[in-house]
């Protein structure tokens, strides 16, 4: 009675890198629930890497979107729209800040440095959304995007992608508000550290992923999968009543006080 089927559910999941990435992940979740994949990867250079995936996903549509091109994000959706018609999920696993804005002092962080972290990491989710309303309208849609505890929190390093990530939650609720009328939900899940392409962007991240694991009361790092199915759960009809919210899938490290 209460298992997750998503058959006849198409679903665009956005920033598959590699087999480490939470999208990956997600995606691969979203399949064994029965539904239709689209996988989009940034550029040509990973083009291959993405396409001997989609296999493994229900031979998934893979497509070029680069969040930063208009014209990316355009065809997207008009592949889509032609392809599909609807969509019952997007996915949202996108983040970039420069190498030397995520390593030093944040308060000397550039212009161009912040509007890029920003640029990705954040109006990317605002963008997409709003470009492909269209097709989450009247379809009872579910939309997730990827943050991180340094959202709300100070954390060595993570600098402006914490700028980022405290819009992209502030974005979560106000699209929440916005969008809850036409039945479409939008949520988040705040993930522990996950050895990944961008993550390990960050100077220092084996350091911190060894004090969370430390410190979390699970006694350990979550893992790719576990971030899947809990965004499978939040994007599934078994939370219909939930919107607007953050979901801590960091094996409870978020809630220790000392
Ligand atoms: P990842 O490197 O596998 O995924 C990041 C994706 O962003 C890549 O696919 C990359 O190509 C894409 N991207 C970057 N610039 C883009 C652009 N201009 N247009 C389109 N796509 C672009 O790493 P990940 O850790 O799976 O990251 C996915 C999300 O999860 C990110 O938002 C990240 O901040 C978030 N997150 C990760 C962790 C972690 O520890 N790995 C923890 C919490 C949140």
């Amino acid at each position: 009675m209460f298992a997750i089927d998503l058959s006849n559910k198409n679903a665009l999941v956005m920033g598959v890198a590699n087999h480490r990435s939470l999208s990956w992940a997600i995606a691969r979740a979203l399949h064994e629930a029965g539904a239709r994949l689209c996988l989009t990867y940034a550029g040509e250079r990973l083009k291959s890497t993405v396409e001997e995936l989609a296999p493994q996903a229900g031979g998934a549509i893979t497509l070029p979107c680069d969040v930063t091109d208009e014209a990316s994000v355009q065809a997207l959706a008009e592949r889509l729209t032609r392809e599909w018609g609807s969509l019952q999920v997007l996915v949202h696993g996108i983040a970039f800040a420069n190498k030397e804005d995520l390593e030093g002092t944040f308060v000397h962080t550039s212009r161009a440095g912040f509007f890029t972290a920003l640029d990705v990491s954040a109006y990317s989710f605002i963008h997409v959304t709003g470009k492909l309303l269209p097709l989450l309208e009247n379809s009872g849609a579910s939309v997730l995007t990827l943050s991180y505890l340094a959202a709300e929190r100070a954390v060595p390093n993570y600098n402006v992608m914490g700028s980022a990530k405290a819009v992209l939650e502030q974005s979560v609720r106000q699209l929440a508000y916005e969008l809850g009328p036409k039945n479409i939900r939008v949520n988040a899940i705040s993930a522990g550290p996950v050895s990944t392409l961008a993550a390990r962007g960050i100077t220092g991240f084996l350091g911190m992923q060894k004090h969370h694991a430390e410190k979390a009361p699970l006694k350990r790092n979550v893992t790719t999968e576990e971030v899947g199915t809990a965004a499978l759960f939040l994007l599934s009809e078994l939370v219909s009543g939930i919107t607007g919210e953050i979901l801590y899938v960091d094996a409870g490290y978020h809630m220790m006080g000392a």
